[in-house]
């Protein structure tokens, strides 16, 4: 998930900070919708994974999400069809958790409006209604079982990103007419994209033609 903020000086500093512990770690390829991975269930983690490969992919995970600006990200959003997210929601970037996994135990009734971004949508944000507290259990970094009643921006992105753990993502809990705004923002962004693409390659292929032309003057 993304946060709705313009970054300030210090937020600017700490994304310089954490992109460099990012190269340290190696950044994983993100999964931009609609790839299948992002439609597809994620398998539980089994007790003879939780070793050491799965800290490395963790480390990973964490490194990716720092770098790409998201405070949260789960395992389906870089290919990786585990149970499992992590997630920051310090603005400074220096609480990253890890939550292998997780179950919603419990959802207040309280509802909550708020506007979201995430990853695998780069450009989209969408008010998405969600229950204001969960209690969640899961498996921690340490491999130890836990159970946390979470409120704010922690709850919003626990259930943004156990509902990617679902093969879900946030526009399963728009509104039907968010929804199709939010379709009809994607497309018109792809079509952007394409647009621009061709028409940088047509410059490319100007400066190619204009190049030649000035050698065979010379
Ligand atoms: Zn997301």
């Amino acid at each position: 998930m993304t946060e709705n903020k313009d970054p300030n000086e210090a937020a600017i500093a700490d994304r310089v900070a954490r992109l460099v512990r990012a190269e340290r770690t190696g950044v994983l390829p993100l999964r931009i919708w609609p790839d299948e991975a992002l439609k597809s269930a994620a398998a539980p983690v089994n007790a003879e994974e939780l070793g050491d490969q799965l800290k490395a992919i963790v480390d990973r995970m964490l490194s990716t999400m720092y770098m790409t600006g998201g405070v949260g990200l789960a395992g389906p959003q870089v290919g990786y069809m585990k149970r499992v997210f992590v997630m920051d929601s310090d603005p400074r970037g220096r609480k990253p958790r890890v939550f292998i996994n997780p179950v919603i135990d419990k959802a207040s009734p309280v509802m909550l409006s708020q506007i979201e971004g995430c990853l695998s949508f780069p450009g989209l944000r969408q008010s998405v209604q969600r229950p204001a507290q969960v209690i969640v259990t899961y498996i921690d970094e340490n491999f130890q079982a836990q159970r946390d009643v979470m409120a704010g921006l922690e709850a919003r992105i626990a259930q943004h990103e156990i509902e990617h753990l679902d093969g879900k993502t946030f526009l399963d809990s728009m509104t039907p007419n968010q929804r199709a705004y939010a379709l009809r923002e994607i497309t018109r962004a792809r079509k952007k994209d394409a647009v621009r693409g061709r028409s940088s390659s047509i410059k490319k292929e100007a400066v190619k033609a204009a190049k030649k032309s000035q050698r065979r003057r010379r």
